[in-house]
């Protein structure tokens, strides 16, 4: 890490912090696939409503480029296939069978892996739907495949709150070797394998300790892989790298181990009113199931994925591919009586427009908007707070006068779409979203 930087927000003041135990969450009746959270993909079904699937049969391929393939986390039946605006492939609900069938992606490649080439192991991922756990540092879609990147970087801390750390999925032996099995293969793919890890995380296995190449301090997004990447390229041409969770490799090195395709999670369960732990679950798993003794489930935002970078939801959702937590958030729009004068001491603030700027404890969040949107007042909250030295506030002007290639020219490609300038605004303007959109759009010209 470029030692110059130093990150703006050295702590999150958020409650909701899980405790250190992994709970089994109970197997759930149905699991879904979610295509539209995959950044960026086009998806194409391979299955249809009625059809039984195995643990790793294809349900959905990406149309601009059919090797991809997502697997089924689950062995059934298709029973509801649905949509959401503009015929988006939403979810793809499989009941589980009790005796779940694996795919046969044949013997597991893991005993020749160090006799394995680079061409036939992408193959071997691409087939087995592993693949997706790759994705581009720049605009966090899958890989592709055909490209050979200037570096993966593993990305084994997540620190949007909250997510499980290192300490957590890596806590049994299984664990271990098989995250060192997943590093492994990604020497095969790269011969730049960049382990980032978060200071603030427990000391691992000395073998671990030994493959970790960046060590982050700082709050969240420092451990993000598009923000150490952008504070270590030293050229263009380091632009196109890849990343993967160190949650994934883990799975990596499962499907090595076994050859089949792994399905658990562990996620964190976290925000009001609950308990907040870590659970080991599913990919796919429905919300309900991690967390029980929700009286009231409308009351709250189901947020998954992070809270900054997260999806929201109702307690009818699913856990989606990458997501390895749960937030509930109180869902308030309540108008507070001379709220002006008050001192705000439980509210959160990033610039000092409340007391609890003083208060050192952890602050509930809630899904209180505190009035409309305001035009930008330029206070440079977003310049400040920006991990990627982007300009926010011009950046946005840009975009909104239809000025892209200026916005390009701030850095717009360099946004890892972190959230923290939306979050920071005290107009409320929705900065990182109208950033994702342009990037996206952007994207989709380009090809
Ligand atoms: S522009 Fe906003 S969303 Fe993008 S990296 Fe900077 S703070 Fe994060
Ligand atoms: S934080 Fe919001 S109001 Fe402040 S400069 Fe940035 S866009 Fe403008």
């Amino acid at each position: 890490m470029n030692p110059k930087h130093s990150f703006p927000i050295k702590r999150l003041k958020i409650a909701g912090q899980p405790e250190h135990r992994i709970e089994a969450a109970p197997a759930p009746g149905e699991v879904a696939a979610m295509p539209e959270r995959i950044p960026l993909l086009k998806a194409r079904l391979r299955v249809d409503t009625g059809d039984r699937v195995k643990i790793g049969t294809p349900l959905y391929e990406d149309k601009e480029n059919t090797d991809i393939v997502f697997a089924s986390p689950a062995g059934g039946q298709v029973v509801d296939i649905r949509y959401g605006p503009r015929r988006v492939i939403r979810e793809i609900v499989i009941q589980t069978e009790k005796a779940e069938e694996h795919e046969d992606f044949g013997a597991p490649p893991g005993a020749e892996l160090s006799r394995t080439t680079r061409p036939r192991l992408v193959q071997i991922l691409l087939n087995a739907g592993m693949w997706p756990l790759f994705r581009d540092i720049v605009y966090r879609s899958v890989a592709d495949p055909a490209e050979t990147p200037a570096a993966i970087w593993v990305a084994m801390d997540n620190l949007d709150p909250f997510h499980p750390p290192p300490e957590i999925y890596l806590s049994t032996p299984a664990d271990l070797r098989q995250f060192k099995t997943g590093l492994h293969a990604l020497n095969i793919l790269c011969e730049h394998t960049h382990v980032c890890k978060s200071a603030k995380s427990a000391d691992l296995d000395a073998e671990i300790e030994n493959r970790v190449t960046h060590r982050v301090r700082g709050a969240y997004p420092a451990e993000d892989p598009g923000v150490v990447h952008f504070h270590n390229k030293t050229t263009t041409s380091e632009n196109r790298g890849w990343f993967i969770r160190g949650q994934d490799v883990v799975l990596l090195g499962e499907f090595l181990e076994t050859g089949s395709f792994p399905t658990r999670r562990i996620a964190a369960v976290s925000g009001a009113d609950i308990e907040s732990r870590y659970v080991s679950t599913r990919i796919g798993a429905p919300l309900h199931t991690l967390i029980s003794g929700v009286i009231e489930p409308d009351k709250y935002r189901w947020v998954t994925g992070g809270l900054f970078r997260g999806y929201s939801g109702s307690i009818k959702s699913y856990l989606g591919l990458y997501e390895t937590g749960l937030f509930l958030i109180t869902e308030s729009n309540k108008r507070e009586l001379f709220g002006f004068m008050r001192p705000g001491t439980n509210k959160p603030t990033c610039s000092r427009t409340f007391l609890s700027i003083f208060n050192p404890k952890p602050l509930s969040m809630d899904a209180d908007m505190h009035g409309a949107k305001r035009a930008c007042v330029n206070c440079g909250n977003c310049t400040r707070v920006c991990p990627v030295n982007i300009l926010p506030q011009f950046t946005y002007k840009c975009i909104r006068a239809g000025e892209i290639e200026e916005a390009l020219s701030h850095g717009l490609l360099d946004c890892v779409e972190c959230g923290l300038c939306s979050y920071v605004c005290p107009s409320k303007i929705e900065l990182c979203h109208t950033f994702q959109e342009t990037r996206h759009a952007y994207f989709r010209e380009r090809i």
